[in-house]
């Protein structure tokens, strides 16, 4: 016999949303993503205050974000001179970033932005240092609701 306390807790990281891969060069990987995958990027987008272009790919329901660097002082930039193509971030999806950000905090993560920031692909995101989650840059993000569509 087994006694089970009940907490009604709130989830608060919904799923992993997407894996975010850094690359050299976006239209080369596009293509090697593309014969990977067997599907074609459905989206390409420039953050530009981010100093990133984007592509993204779905399999399944399964997401996979490819990143390049638009300058040589981009975050991605860097991140390739140190440490090579590769993994770069794991996206979790959020309900309502905002909360989601003070509770990491409460719990002592450390934020890259105070606020969220616009994202790719419809997202309000935010980064965790990755100094605080066993080297992993973690990024939670929520998509934008289009208002005119509820
Ligand atoms: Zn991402």
């Amino acid at each position: 016999m087994h006694f089970y306390i009940c907490l009604t807790l709130k989830v608060m990281m919904n799923k992993i949303e997407h894996i975010g891969i850094a690359v050299k060069d976006l239209d080369l990987s596009c293509n090697l993503y593309e014969q990977l995958l067997g599907v074609p990027a459905y989206k390409k987008e420039t953050v530009a205050s981010e100093g990133v272009n984007t592509a993204f790919f779905l399999t399944g329901t399964n997401k996979i974000e490819l990143l390049s660097a638009t300058s040589e002082d981009s975050v991605i930039a860097s991140f390739v001179r140190k440490k090579g193509e590769g993994i770069h971030h794991i996206a979790f999806d959020v309900d309502d970033i905002c909360t989601e950000m003070e509770r990491l905090k409460a719990n002592g993560f450390v934020l890259l932005s105070e606020e969220p920031k616009i994202g790719a692909d419809n997202k309000l995101v935010c980064f965790v240092h990755p100094k605080g989650t066993n080297g992993v840059l973690v990024e939670i993000c929520q998509e934008i609701k289009n208002k005119t569509n509820g």
